[in-house]
Parts: structure tokens; sequence; C-alpha cells
């Protein structure tokens, strides 16, 4: 590869060194690449001087102004110093206020003009100003334009960061300047209407004006998005031409489905079946079972393992979490142990000796079926003969992860399943190299989970109803977003797992039996508490988000969801399946004390996960990004997979394209973008031998 200064130490940069470097690895800069990749979050509109007589509440201006004589003060209150006076531009007045900043009392002048930056609060007919940005007037050309703003983390000011960006991609010839070399084809450039690669780069981080924004937007988020779409492409490709050296011949399941104590549904018969075609054909299975919560996934993958355990081969079942993987050990253990087949599990919680003991017995084919986390991928267990591997509530592993078990078992049959937090739209171009199949029906008899959404004044109400719920022996779930109390100030008050503890076991509830679970526990812990709580020992379980996926107890009636503005609607939805589980009607309470009824109203009218991930995506706004990681998607540096989905179509098509053209991608044309599709998803396409 030609040096072109990409990949350089940030260490050596001008103006930083090992100290800075330190700080700037903590946002994940190494390189010179990951510095021109760390892409500003948002651009201050500097672009116009305006004048204040013309201010509105919660603008973000820039305005030249001076000092009036004499209103100028500084006033101690507590730890805080308060600066502040009047400074007019000669149409209007505003107030500026700073705090803890003493020396302004010695370096703002009297009759000399300032340019100022900040967002003005107009408050009984004035204007005032908190914190604004202050520069000498001389500096105006610098100052203005579209400006950048980074994610900042303790020593990194916006102002070094735009430095360092300049050095390396400014106008001044140095050292440091990066060449940015183009990784697309002409053809895709025209085709899709993209600016250079280079232009992007700069204009992402120094744009004149938003237009420039824009364009550079467009071409990076096409980047990320299409390098994806090309990755799923290859995977996808190469999975259908693979003959399979795997074959089955028994598919009887009679056996299992006799000690199933209820008869499959329409839809899971149907799923079974297209299983079935797959294992009976000629090539690997990789498919996705998509089913909302509850509809019934987890027999299904059974009924999968029992075809391959009865044609000689070793199954594996993976799951997100050790209370997951558990639980499916736990309900599928005793119809494998009538059926005289073996199996186990492997977790975090086992010890290194546990898991090489296991892995033995995997080696020998002793262990014919194994549950686990992600245990189960890791480099040192080996298999006799491994021929399906099941992933379950795959959406929460994420492409990334997903993408490497494929690769990691390229001669097996892959089945992946997933409740559907992913709008269907979007599952189609992120899972396109997998075939789908749907539940699409509920068992029978299971009832709409109720659902309202309240504010505080129902507090008392509802601690009433907890208590109703829990005399008639059923149990609750109340769901928080935070573990421990809040350490930042923020707007409004979010409820912590500590803090609703705290609050229940003082309150009119505190009778009940009460316990709380968080993520940040030990995996024994987790577990020793989940079962107390199946087992019935626990009346209400407050606990975080760990609870979200998959888990089952059908004795679960009521679900509390705390700041539930702050959840995805899909979140949400997964969340409350957890209630209504069994035969009880059941309940979920969403709480919230600001204003997006609108969203949580949509989770009053509809059960149905399809039409509430899509109205979701309907009703996010631009910047809302909440909910996206819960997804699973990939994380992109730029890219928004909710906003960006007009750039994802397009990306899905040159994807199409590309491989129309240029099957291998060996054209000299494609080989800078092969490089870079390879680095980013190397490890999940190496074995395909493309
Ligand atoms: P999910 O699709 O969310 O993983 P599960 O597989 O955990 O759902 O199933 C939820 C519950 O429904 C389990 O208790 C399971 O035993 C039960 N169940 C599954 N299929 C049927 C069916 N056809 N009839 C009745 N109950 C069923
Ligand atoms: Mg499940």
């Amino acid at each position: 590869m030609i040096d072109n200064n990409m990949n350089k130490s940030i260490e050596y940069l001008k103006g930083v060194g090992p100290a800075k470097a330190s700080i700037l690895n903590k946002v994940g800069i190494y390189t010179v690449k990951d510095l021109i990749e760390y892409y500003p979050r948002v651009y201050e509109d500097r672009t116009e001087i305006r004048k204040i007589v013309e201010f509105v509440n919660n603008d973000n201006v820039l305005f030249i102004a001076s000092l009036v004589p004499n209103t100028f003060t500084q006033r101690r209150l507590g730890k805080l110093v308060v600066s502040k006076g009047i400074f007019t531009d000669k149409t209007d007045y505003i107030e500026l206020v700073w705090f803890n900043q003493s020396y302004l009392k010695e370096q703002i002048k009297e009759n000399t003009e300032y340019i100022f930056y900040g967002k003005v609060i107009r408050e009984n007919g004035k204007f005032k100003m908190e914190s604004p940005s202050m520069y000498s007037k001389f500096d105006l050309s610098k100052i203005m334009g579209v400006y950048p703003i980074y994610p900042l983390t303790k020593g990194l000011s916006q102002n070094y960061l735009f430095k360092l960006v300049n050095n390396v991609l400014g106008d001044n010839l140095n050292k440091d300047k990066v060449v940015i070399d183009e990784v697309l084809n002409d053809k895709i450039l025209k085709r899709y209407n993209l600016c250079s690669l280079e232009y992007a780069t700069k204009k992402i981080h120094m744009p004149k004006d938003f237009k420039e924004v824009a364009i550079a937007r467009k071409r990076l988020t096409f980047d990320e998005l299409f390098k994806l779409t090309s990755a799923l492409k290859i995977i996808k490709d190469s999975s259908v031409k693979k003959d399979k050296k795997i074959k089955y011949t028994d598919f009887k399941i009679n056996e299992l489905l006799q000690l199933i104590p209820f008869e499959l549904t329409n839809a899971q018969k149907k799923v079974v079946n297209e299983i079935v075609k797959d294992m009976s054909s000629n090539h690997l299975m990789n498919r996705m079972i998509q089913g909302d919560v509850g509809s019934g996934k987890t027999i299904v993958a059974a009924i999968a393992i029992y075809i391959a355990v009865k044609n000689g081969y070793q199954a594996s079942m993976m799951a997100p979490t050790t209370i997951l993987a558990n639980q499916h050990y736990l309900e599928l253990k005793p119809y494998f142990d009538k059926l005289n087949i073996t199996c186990d599990i492997i977790t975090s919680n086992n010890t290194k000796k546990q898991k090489e003991k296991i892995s033995e017995r995997l080696e020998s084919g002793e262990i014919q079926v194994i549950f686990g986390t992600h245990s189960l991928i890791e480099d040192n267990i080996k298999f006799k003969n491994l021929s399906l591997a099941i992933t379950d509530e795959q959406h929460r592993f994420g492409v990334n992860q997903r993408l490497k078990l494929i690769n990691k078992n390229a001669e097996v049959e892959s089945l992946v399943m997933s409740a559907t937090p992913i709008p269907r739209t979007l599952g189609l171009m992120l899972y396109g190299d997998l075939d789908l199949s749907i539940i699409d029906e509920l068992p029978p008899g299971r009832k709409f989970i109720k659902t309202i959404a309240v504010n505080k004044s129902y507090e008392e109400r509802l601690n009433k109803f907890i208590r109703k719920e829990v005399s008639s022996g059923r149990q609750v779930y109340v769901v928080c977003p935070l573990v421990e109390e809040q350490e930042e100030e923020s707007d409004y008050n979010l409820k912590s797992v500590a803090t609703v503890y705290d609050e229940y076991t003082k309150g009119e509830l505190k009778d009940l039996r009460i316990d709380y679970i968080h993520g940040k526990m030990k995996n024994k812990e987790k577990d020793s508490i989940m079962d107390k709580f199946k087992q019935g020992l626990t009346d209400i379980l407050i606990s975080t988000t760990v609870i979200e996926v998959g888990v089952n107890v059908p004795n679960a009636s009521l679900m509390v969801i705390e700041n539930a503005e702050r959840f995805g609607l899909a979140a949400l939805h997964q969340l409350r399946g957890r209630v209504g589980r069994g035969e009880y009607e059941s309940y979920c309470i969403l709480k919230s004390s600001v204003k997006v009824m609108t969203r949580l109203k949509i989770m009053e009218s509809s059960n149905d996960g399809f039409y509430i991930a899509e109205e979701d995506l309907k009703l996010r706004g631009p910047g809302d990004f909440f909910g996206i990681r819960q997804s699973g998607l990939p994380e992109f540096k730029l890219a928004d997979l909710l906003k960006d989905m007009e750039v994802l179509k397009l990306a899905t098509d040159a994807s199409k394209q590309l491989f129309l053209d240029d099957p291998k991608l060996i054209k000299e044309e494609n080989k800078l973008l092969k490089e870079d599709i390879y680095l980013r998803y190397g490890s999940n396409i190496n074995n395909i031998g493309m």
C-alpha cells in the first residue's frame, strides 16, 4: 500500500504527543484515519452575523456587540463566580452571563467590539445568553461559517480537535497531511451522484455551508452502507453456491412432538417444513426465523436440533445472555432426556476447567446438543460433527457478530431467530443474505396485553393494582432505564434500579417480596435471582432491560416501565412480551412524565411487533438514536439506519450492480474498494475464498 499517512499513529502528529494521544485513544482515535473518521455530531450555524433586535428565543446566533459602560458585575454565589454584563450592537440590548470565569473582569474592555456565539433566552421581554463563546473581532473570518461540533471527553476540546483535523486535511502543506485515495469507481460515483472521497472528507469537517455538509454526508454514509451491503452480498452468494457434505435421511419428528404438551400452530408447522426443506437440500441452510415475542420459536429450534441429532450430528443453540441460555436448557432438556439425547450448557459461569471438560465431551461426540452464550464460539471449543448452529434473539448480537459466526461455522447449517424489532423494510436489506421464515401467528389463547400510558398522578392507583395482582398470586416486573442513580445533571430525572428499589422497599408495598436485577451483576447472581423469580419466591422484580430478551415466566402478569419515553417502541414491545406468557390477563403500564404520548399511544393500540416497528420508524425524527443499539445493528461512524433509509436503498442497489459487473471484484477499478470491504468485514468473509 502506498504511504498516504493514513495509518500513521496520531501520537506523531504535530501538537499531540503521548499524553494527548492517550486521551484521543479514549474516544477511539489511534491513527490519522481514525481522526478523520471522527465525524462532527452537529454543526453550529455561524454563517450570518445577526442583529440583537431580531433575536428569537432559543435561536443560536453569532453577533458582534460591545459592553454598555458600567454594567459589568462579578459576584460570588457559594462556590460559583457569576459574571454579568449588558451588551449592545446599537439595535438592542442583551445580558450575557458567565460562570466561574473570573478572568473576564480583566479581559472585557469597554468600547470594544467582540464576537459572541450562543443560545438566546428571552425572558420577560429581555434577551439573555448564558456562557456564550467569545472571540476577538479580528478572528471574524476564522469564526464565521459552519462550525463542526465533535463529541468530546475530558481533556479534549473542540478547538483542539478542530486544529488537529485542519492540520491533516487543511490547505497548508505539511508532513502530517494525508492523501485521500478514491475507493469507488467512476461508474458508481456518476450513477449515484456522489462527490469524491477527498471532497467529502474535507467538507464533513470544514464545510462552508450546510449544502456542503449534505453532499459530504451523503457520500460518506453511502460508503459505510455500501461496504456492509457488499459484504452481505459476498456472503450470500457464497452460501448459495456451497454444496454441503452433511446428509440427513431421517426427518421423522413424531417422537418429539408427542412429548410436547401442545399442538404446533400452523405458522410453526409451515416454518418447520421450510427448515426440513433446507436441511434435505444439498446446500447449507442459512435461514432467519422471525416471529413476534411469544410466537413459539424455541420449540421450532428444538425440532431442527432433533433432526440433526437423529441423523448422527451435533447441534448448538446460542443465546445472548446466560439467563436466556439457561432457560433454553431447562426448557428443552426434559424432552431430550426422554429421547436419550445428551445435552449440556456452557456459559461464562463455567470455569476454564469446566469448559475444557465440556469441550472434550463435545469433541468426543458424547454431548449431542450444547446450549450456551457466546462462550460457544470461543476458539478452543471443538466439535466432533456439528451440523447445525442456532442463534436465538439474533438481533442482540449485531450483524458483525452474526457474520463472524457464519464464518466460524462455515460448514454448518445456520438458523437464526429473532423477534422483530427491526422494521421489515430495513430487515430485508440488512438480512438480505438470509432466507426468511415468518411465524405470523401466536399460540391459541394468548391474551392481548392491556397497555396504558400514564403519568405521575397514577402512582397511587398503580400501587393498589400491583397489590391486587400479587394477592391473586401473580408477579410483577418494574423496568427502569438506569442501574444506579443518575450522576449527570439532566433535564429530568431518570429512574434507576437502585432508587426504585429503595422506593418500593420503603413505600406502601414494602411488605411484599421485592428483589432487583441488572446487567452489572455477576452472572451467577443474576441466575439465582431469576431462578427465585421463576419459582415464585419474588413478587416484584425491579430490573433494567436485562430481562428484555426471551425471559419466560408465565406467572408474571404485570409490567411497569419507568421513563417509558426513553425506550424505542420496538424495545418497549420486546419488554412487554415478558408478560402475557401464561393464561392470565396481563398488563403493561408505561410511566412517563414527559409528553411523548403519540408514541406511547401506539403501544396501547397494538400488540403486533411488525406494525409497531414500522410505526416506530415513521415516527422517529432525525437525531433520535435511541433504540438503535438495542436492535443490534452494526455501529457506523456516520450512517444512521433509520435516517438514511434512502441512502441504504442506493447502497443495496449499488452492491447488486457492482457484483453483476465484477462478481469477484478483480477489476483494477474496484481494487481499493475490495481492500476496504475486507478491512472492515474481512474476518467475516475471508474463508469464502474470493
Ligand atoms: P418466543 O418466540 O418469544 O421465543 P417461546 O418459544 O419462548 O417464544 O414460546 C413462548 C411460550 O409459548 C412458551 O411457554 C412455549 O412453551 C409456548 N408455546 C410455544 N408454541 C406453542 C403452541 N403451539 N401452543 C401453545 N403454547 C406454545
Ligand atoms: Mg425466545
